[in-house]
């Protein structure tokens, strides 16, 4: 057992990453898959929406220069001479004297010139009393009005939102182009590890990363390659070497186990597999990170400290399951200015992971968290986010102007499966 010689720098560790993290080949992706993945193609309208003129609103269909002069103390009289429903159309055409009865959504017919809402209009015996007067064109929603074919409505490399994908089926497309989501294997080591709801017998923990790591992997666009519970996979190197070496993950994270303790086979057996790039990182916390690679696959070795795999997974892998799935490499947190209300400190050379919270509800200035051990993992759910300490400062003061990563992220990605 023998410890890191010396640490790869975050400044060398994110470029080669980045080189090795680009966007999966595109599949074409029902409507239903769509959310949240990124459009490999431009998506232009095939078709007019509407494709036909329609009635915006419950009422009268008839011709506008027939209303003139109609009021509450003059109304204007017409024949019922038939009905538009929405899918089924008058089939004739309206002309002088006459309305047809329509609904919203449904086609105006022929010699319609606007429809006079309900509330404007009696109807009794087959006679239409309008009380109002109705200018050319009112209400009707013109064919083409909210897209006209051969109008570029979304264009590549755009994160689906969940109206872009209604947009799409608007124009009647059941599928379009959209980059494959990563399928990711979470492989959690740990002998100690016991499932949440069994018992935890004399010298085992709950076993907390996978639920921690398999929301965030669902939050940047990743798909898990089988479902939960993630059940404990044993500190042996045949039992993590089959899970390494099986087929079918764009990418495989290793909860535990990383770093250079007897247990710990992960480093080792990537190294023999393939190549392990990265042994020893230089963040706090989360040192005992390592980043390799088994033919296509990109493998990251979390540490199993639950605060330290958070940081290794925010800092490197989630960044790479983003870019895999096509999407911006950049935190998915939100980010605020701010000022430190305590100082932080940190070595040169060094990337620090600092959890904070607000200081008071006026959340003008955060705190550091002073639990901030690797194992503590109620300093994250305390904290309200985290400040990253960048490699060339040896901290920062009280009162330092500083940006905070909010954890709270609202936009909740649906796991809508690969
Ligand atoms: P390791 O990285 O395997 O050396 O583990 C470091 C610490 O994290 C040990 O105290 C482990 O018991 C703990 N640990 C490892 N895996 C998990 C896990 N999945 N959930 C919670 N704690 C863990
Ligand atoms: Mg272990």
């Amino acid at each position: 057992m023998k410890g890191f010689a010396q640490r790869a720098l975050v400044s060398d560790v994110l470029p080669w990453l980045r080189k090795q993290a680009v966007a999966l080949e595109q599949e074409s992706t029902p409507l239903h898959k769509l959310q949240g993945r990124v459009l490999a193609s431009d998506v232009t309208a095939p078709i007019d929406v509407p494709s036909f003129d329609r009635s915006a609103m419950d009422g009268y269909a008839l011709l506008a220069d027939e209303t003139e002069g109609a009021s509450l103390y003059n109304p204007l009289t017409f024949i019922l001479s038939g009905e538009s429903l929405p899918g089924s159309a008058f089939d004739g055409q309206v002309t002088t004297g006459t309305a047809i009865r329509i609904m919203t959504g449904a086609p105006v017919p022929g010699g319609a010139t606007c429809v006079v809402p309900a509330e404007h209009a009696t109807e009794s015996e087959g006679i239409i009393s309008v009380s109002q007067a109705v200018p050319h064109g009112k209400h009707i929603g013109r064919r083409g009005e909210d897209i006209a074919a051969g109008q570029r409505l979304l264009t590549t490399g755009r994160s689906l939102r969940p109206q872009d994908v209604g947009l799409i089926a608007s124009l009647g497309l059941a599928e379009v182009p959209a980059v494959r989501k990563p399928v990711v294997r979470l492989v959690v080591t740990g002998n100690e590890l016991a499932q949440p709801g069994g018992t935890l017998l004399s010298g085992q923990i709950y076993e907390s990363n996978s639920v921690m790591i398999a929301s965030l992997v669902a939050r940047d666009g990743g798909v898990l390659d089988s479902p939960p519970p993630y059940l404990p996979v044993p500190d042996s190197r045949d039992a993590i070497a089959s899970e390494l070496i099986r087929p079918g993950a764009d990418l495989i994270l290793v909860s535990g186990g990383s770093s250079v303790g007897t247990e710990d086979h992960a480093p080792s057996l990537v190294a023999e597999l393939g190549t392990l790039d990265f042994h020893g990182i230089a963040v706090r916390p989360a040192s005992p990170s390592g980043i390799g690679r088994i033919n296509d696959t990109l493998v990251f070795l979390l540490p199993g400290n639950p605060v330290s795999c958070l940081c290794a997974y925010d800092l490197f892998a989630g960044e790479a399951i983003r870019r895999l799935g096509g999407h911006a490499s950049a935190m998915p947190y939100p980010r605020q200015a701010t000022q430190l209300a305590e100082r932080i400190t940190s070595s040169i050379g060094r990337v620090d992971y600092c959890r904070v919270q607000w200081t008071d509800a006026s959340q003008q200035r955060v705190t550091p968290l002073a639990i901030s051990g690797a194992s503590i993992l109620s300093s994250t759910t305390r904290a309200d986010g985290f400040v990253i300490v960048p490699a060339d400062l040896e901290g920062y003061p009280a009162g330092a102007d500083i940006e905070v990563l909010l954890y709270d992220v609202s936009a909740h990605q649906q796991d809508n499966g690969p």
